[in-house]
């Protein structure tokens, strides 16, 4: 029987027991894993959602997601640094078919 230890989840703060080996590697954060799902959505998604689009209107003058779409009627494409590539939909996707063999 392995050691176990109690700990608290830090989503829903109840109280679980955990396995002491895995408290000390500094897992066992959370009760569940749909616990751990949530909380890393939280703050990895919504919240790198909401820095890149930040990103973006730095990069392109204050333009955001948005403001392109309604420009350009596409779904507009950004790079890594939030800098304005184009669109998808219409004649750029049909270019980038054309291209698709030399990949
Ligand atoms: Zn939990």
């Amino acid at each position: 029987m392995a050691h176990m230890t109690e700990r608290k989840c830090k989503h829903r703060k109840k109280l679980f027991m955990a396995r002491t080996a895995d408290v000390n590697r500094g897992w066992a954060k959370f009760c569940s894993k749909s616990c751990k799902a949530i909380k890393q959505e939280q703050r990895t998604g919504q919240h790198a959602d909401f820095k890149f689009r930040q990103q973006i209107r730095d990069a392109n003058g204050g333009m955001g997601p948005a403001d392109f779409q309604r420009e350009y009627g596409g779904t507009p494409v950004f790079n890594r640094n939030g800098e304005y590539q184009g669109f998808m939909g219409g004649g750029f996707d049909n270019t980038l078919n054309q291209n698709h063999g030399e990949n």
